[in-house]
């Protein structure tokens, strides 16, 4: 067994410890203790890291991003991006959230998340653990259905399947799960992505067939959802998370609470946006930055990190620690790091991972400063080491 032992102060997934060890086994890649000095057993001979000056962390989750691979903030790039090529700079930006520290990733719908997650796990090259929804569903001129294309291209090219009615929901869901997919992902409104359309997609009946087809499967449904009615038929629907959730009524969140579904409200996309021309675009942005952020501690969401980031040059992976920083300037920094570990971990469905605990995968990220009293301490420069299944990857320092 070769360990590797941590001594510093650690950030559990919920809770700070001032003096801390955990203690690493490289070979299986977990962690065998953690605790307080005094209290856990250090092994006699094993390499240690002294954590001076900084924090050890669960590995960071980012439960809501792309591998769109493309450069602009486009969606006729993201959807004509040949797939080799968006293949190929995924691989980068897998190795770039990796070394941010991010050890787990939920891809909300792509091309090439499915390929991806199977080759990192094969070992082929470094990157975070991937949850990936692949395709994600859309009606047909839906918000991802490009009208500028011809309907056939349009679908051909597309990261998601168009389905109409409720069987060819239901076999579209049964596509994802034969492309591997682990989740499903519903378009169940509009965005802004195509000027600002909140109105509702999918009927009730469609959307009510997408989950129930998906957890016979076992499969978890995010939903995409803007406006009231989407929001309501999203949760009516039994999904197990909202994304984006702009326009949270109380009615609303209180039936999320009590059925405990997962809010990532994806601040970052929103508070980087310029003011529109169209005014009830901007009312949306206003109205999501604080009156649903409102209602999210009235209710006690089940608030989770999600960057919505795509990989393009305003939304870069590797600086998706940005959400962390906007979720903590609502919520308080603690409440945003545990969004970012332990409750991101488990909205992913994972379940050994988002804790520093004994039995736990050794995914952990090692942050200079104190990220509860600074989350900007997340920043790449700022992070010193990652471990992913083990193994130490010295990022900087
Ligand atoms: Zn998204």
């Amino acid at each position: 067994m070769s360990s590797l032992v941590l001594r510093g102060p650690i950030f559990t997934g919920v809770d700070f410890i001032e003096a801390g060890i955990v203690i690493v086994d490289q070979s299986k890649g977990t962690i065998i203790e953690a605790g307080r000095k005094g209290e856990v057993n250090e092994p006699k001979e094993a390499r240690t890291l002294e954590i001076q000056s900084s924090t050890i962390l669960p590995g960071l989750v980012d439960a809501h991003m792309h591998f769109f691979g493309s450069k602009k903030y486009d969606m006729l790039e993201w959807v004509t991006t040949p797939e080799t090529l968006v293949a190929l700079r995924s691989v980068a930006d897998a190795r770039r959230l990796l070394r941010s520290g991010f050890t787990a990733v939920r891809d909300l719908g792509s091309k090439v998340g499915t390929f991806l997650r199977q080759a990192v796990d094969e070992g082929v090259f470094e990157g975070p653990r991937i949850v990936s929804a692949g395709k994600s569903l859309s009606q047909t001129g839906g918000d991802d259905d490009l009208t500028i294309l011809p309907a056939d291209v349009s679908k051909r090219l597309s990261y998601s399947y168009y389905c109409d009615g409720p069987w060819e929901c239901r076999k579209a869901v049964r596509k994802v799960v034969r492309d591997g997919g682990q989740l499903v992902k519903v378009y169940a409104s509009g965005s802004m992505a195509q000027g600002t359309r909140v109105r509702r997609q999918f009927t009730m009946e469609e959307l009510k067939a997408i989950v129930e087809e998906a957890h016979a499967m076992g499969l978890k449904v995010a939903a995409h959802a803007y406006g009231e009615t989407a929001l309501t038929n999203s949760v009516d629907a039994g999904v197990d998370s909202i994304e984006h959730g702009i326009g949270l009524t109380p009615v609303i969140a209180k039936e999320m609470e009590r059925r405990g579904i997962f809010y990532i409200p994806t601040l970052s996309v929103y508070q980087a946006m310029a003011p529109a021309t169209n005014e009830e675009h901007n009312r949306l942005v206003k109205r999501h930055l604080t009156e649903d952020m409102e209602l999210v501690k009235q209710f006690h969401l089940k608030i989770v990190v999600g960057s919505d980031f795509v990989g393009c040059d305003t939304e870069p992976h590797g600086e998706n620690y940005r959400e962390i920083v906007n979720v903590a300037k609502y919520v308080g920094n603690k409440e945003a790091l545990v969004a970012a570990t332990s409750r991101a971990a488990e909205c992913l469905g994972l379940e050994k991972v988002g804790w520093v605990k004994a039995g736990y995968d050794a995914d952990l990220v090692i942050a200079r400063g104190n990220p509860i009293e600074d989350p900007k301490n997340l920043s790449p420069n700022s992070i010193l080491h990652v471990i992913r299944k083990g193994q130490l990857y010295t990022v900087n320092g």
